[in-house]
């Protein structure tokens, strides 16, 4: 006997009953006969797998009423955190980041990839929050984690020392900031050759600025393809490659598709962050629909949430689609059409995820939406009516309206 059916959601552009055994999809056709324990009516309803988050910052979330947020002259985002960072407690950290999963969870989310800060200012308080989270939040929510060096690697002596002891504590992937110090190359090195040494994958937050000079992308897939990693390495921003002349960007593009790297544009942070000095506002979004189209793998991810990178992020992934529909010329109906699958198969891809997906023996991470196709999910923002993980209902939202009018009938 099966768990769970649910019967006549929108799965693939058709009606169709899915039916869940052992927390994995065991059959989905026209109609299912077989028994199930219980059974959820979903008619016309939207089936997708469960929304991923491959580029968050819960540690450093839900900050803004801690400090001032940008100012044209002021400090950076960078700097305003550093500050508050050397503050954060273990507790704290943990508090604000359980909120941020919570939010997500609510709100569709079955996987994330966190950044965790390892530096002089926090040191490993926040591996230690993030790592007490995780084991709290496996079965709900599949939590993974990067030893991050926001802060640079070069500016202090203790640095580097912290990260190779967040990645011995058990932290499987490294994360990179080249832009935060000034020998960008010698910073990208010295990830690669820890990665190696550690046996671990590396996800870089890379080419946030709009200087082309300071490009590093092409150089990182250069290193990937030259020690063998290709398809262990992630670059968040790519602001840069939006500002290239047409014919080195697609070379770029074709560098980074033969490197095998994976992509995740953070286009409200960019909104937010990007092009206040300027004549002309610039987006800062890299060029999502290029790379994609070039076959690279892209992603959309929330990044920040409450915080003076992003004061009003959220960790709503179907908000990102949104905002990316508005910030990267993507809202047209066929654009649409595809746009959730940066929320959803993409970043699985990017982030290493097994049996992830709407297909017979994949795990049963769903959310079943309030819309018949991506487009109307989108435009509506639509409800999230359940979140399944591993075949168990872990989250159920309903929307109430009530209208005062009348409608009168028309007369023949
Ligand atoms: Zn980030």
């Amino acid at each position: 006997m099966d768990d769970l059916i649910l019967r006549g959601g929108i799965i693939a552009g058709a009606q169709q009953d899915l039916a869940i055994h052992q927390g994995r999809i065991r059959h989905i056709a026209p109609r299912i006969f077989t028994p199930a324990r219980t059974t959820l009516d979903i008619a016309a309803k939207l089936v997708l797998p469960g929304f991923i988050e491959s580029h968050i910052h819960p540690d450093k979330a839900f900050i803004a009423d801690r400090t001032s947020g940008l100012r044209r002259g002021g400090p950076t985002p960078q700097a305003l955190v550093a500050e508050l960072k050397k503050k954060f407690t273990a507790e704290d950290i943990y508090e604000r980041a359980r909120r941020v999963v919570l939010c997500a969870v609510r709100h569709g989310c079955t996987a994330m990839r966190a950044h965790v800060e390892i530096d002089a200012c926090v040191e490993l308080r926040g591996v230690a929050a993030l790592q007490r989270l995780q084991a709290e939040c496996a079965g709900v929510l599949d939590l993974q984690l990067i030893a991050f060096a926001q802060e640079g690697i070069f500016h202090d002596d203790v640095t580097q020392g912290l990260l190779r002891e967040g990645l011995q504590m058990g932290l499987p992937i490294l994360g990179g900031c080249p832009y935060m110090d000034q020998d960008q190359r010698r910073h990208i090195d010295w990830c690669f050759d820890t990665a190696e040494a550690a046996g671990v994958p590396l996800d870089f937050h890379a080419d946030s600025g709009d200087d082309p000079s300071r490009l590093t992308c092409d150089y990182i897939a250069e290193q990937t393809i030259a020690r063998g990693m290709q398809g262990r390495v992630t670059l968040g921003h790519l602001c840069t490659l939006d500002l290239l002349e047409p014919d080195h960007r697609a070379r770029v593009i074709d560098r980074m598709r033969q490197a095998g790297i994976h992509v995740i544009s953070l286009p409200a942070t960019e909104m937010h962050v990007k092009g206040r000095a300027d004549k002309h506002t610039w987006r800062g979004v890299t060029r999502i629909e290029e790379l994609r189209a070039a076959g690279v793998n892209v992603s959309i991810s929330t990044n920040n949430v409450v915080n003076p990178f992003t004061p009003y992020g959220h960790p709503d992934l179907l908000r990102q689609a949104l905002v990316t529909a508005m910030a990267a010329h993507l809202g047209n109906l066929d654009q649409m059409a595809w746009l959730l699958d940066l929320i959803t198969v993409n970043p699985a891809k990017a982030i290493g995820l097994k049996d992830y997906g709407l297909a017979e023996g994949c795990g049963a991470d769903l959310v079943v939406l309030d819309a018949v196709d991506p487009a109307q999910a989108i435009t509506e923002q639509a409800e999230k009516l359940w979140v399944l993980k591993a075949g168990r209902i872990v989250a159920r939202s309903t929307r109430t309206s009530e209208l005062f009018m009348t409608v009168e009938a028309p007369t023949r």
